[in-house]
């Protein structure tokens, strides 16, 4: 059974950790930089980006974080994302840097800040997990404004990315943790051979 470390300084890192045992894995919650040892995979879930990056600065676990990514897989949803993108905007901020994405911040607006779309996962999403169209949860959502050469875009909502995946690293905008829909999770644990 392959261990999956969820990040929990903030953010709904206990609907990742239920999602990963119905998906079959362990899940262990990170809060230190040792916490990350023996970890097959890591999970940055959706919460506030500029809180979860204090918090990170605070316990010393960004160089730890880029590190990990350098040899593990990381999934990040939402504020995740931000945390995983090469560039953050509205406003710029400190990431990772581990998927070569540009991401704006907050960017459906105020009006219509958070909703729940059907989206069509890409032909290659569908034949690498099971066919069929996908729920997708968007809450505060940043939108993927440029997607890099090495990335993979796995589902668009609006034609904007909101799935996309970097050798390892997967990054979505929308919050599968939320869904019954198990494939993105499933995509991931995949990858933790
Ligand atoms: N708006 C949040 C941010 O910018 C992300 C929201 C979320 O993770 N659901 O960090």
């Amino acid at each position: 059974m392959k261990t999956v470390g969820v990040l929990a300084l903030q953010g709904d890192f206990d609907a990742h950790a239920k999602a990963v045992e119905r998906t079959g894995g362990r899940a262990v919650l990170v809060r230190s930089p040792e916490d990350l040892a023996g970890l097959d995979g890591l999970i940055i879930p959706g919460g506030e980006s500029t809180t979860m990056l204090k918090l990170l600065n605070e316990e010393q676990l960004m160089e730890p974080l880029r590190e990990f990514g350098r040899r593990r897989p990381i999934f990040g949803t939402c504020a995740g994302a931000i945390l995983l993108a090469r560039d953050v905007s509205s406003p710029a901020q400190e990431s990772l840097g581990l998927i070569d994405i540009g991401v704006e911040r907050n960017a459906y607006g105020r009006q219509i800040e958070s909703r729940v779309a059907r989206v069509t996962p890409e032909a290659e999403f569908q034949s690498r997990t099971s066919p069929g169209e996908m729920e997708a949860v968007f809450i505060r959502a940043p939108i993927i404004r440029r997607v890099g050469g090495q990335a993979r875009v796995l589902a668009r909502y609006q034609d904007d990315p909101v799935l996309v995946e970097e050798g390892k690293h997967i990054a979505a905008t929308f919050h599968p943790e939320l869904s019954s829909d198990r494939r993105v999770h499933e995509l991931f644990l995949e990858k933790l051979a």
